[in-house]
């Protein structure tokens, strides 16, 4: 069993995290007022180019990034959610850049396979911006995944713990 909790349990802490995470972003609104845990009035605003990402995923930047402009550091989102239809158009756009689908997927995923379809990664600028998030993002569970792109993060920690070794790049998946 992966976690101490009975299964009644875990779903009331999703549900906890999920009510937090919408009444961030949506204002406290519909979803926030349907569920069992009290959720305050939040006057924060989701930062931009989370639209269409995991709600955890939009926080946690949303967060981040909200640091690191306290500190001074520029940060935004180059590109977060793209639809199907967007990632084939870059798969596309790689495989004439690139050649041959192994030396694409290096670089960018087909739809059925890319972490910004499902809404779970963002590609992060400027430079500055990034290494300030490879450094600072495991704080809300924020880390760098690929060798090859400084840009791209994902949600794939506990926030406060060491984020996951690397991997080369995007077709090591
Ligand atoms: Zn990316």
């Amino acid at each position: 069993m992966p976690f101490p909790l009975s299964a009644k349990a875990g779903r009331a802490a999703a549900a906890a995290v999920s009510a937090v995470a919408a009444g961030v972003l949506a204002f406290g609104g519909a979803e926030a007022a349907a569920s069992p845990f009290p959720v305050p009035p939040l006057t924060e605003t989701a930062a931009a180019g989370t639209e269409g990402l995991d709600p955890l995923l939009a926080l946690a930047y949303t967060m981040a990034e909200r640091e690191a402009h306290a500190a001074g550091v520029p940060m935004w989102i180059n590109s977060g959610y793209r639809s199907p239809a967007e990632q084939q158009a870059m798969w596309e756009d790689g495989l004439r850049t690139y050649g041959t689908p192994e030396e694409t997927r290096r670089w960018v995923l087909p739809p059925e396979e890319s972490t910004h379809v499902t809404g779970r990664a963002v590609d992060i600028a400027p430079r500055d911006g990034a290494a300030w998030l490879e450094a600072n993002g495991n704080r809300w569970g924020l880390c760098r995944t690929f060798d090859n792109e400084w840009w791209h993060f994902e949600l794939v920690t506990l926030p406060g713990t060491a984020c996951p070794a690397r991997v080369p790049d995007a077709a090591h998946r």
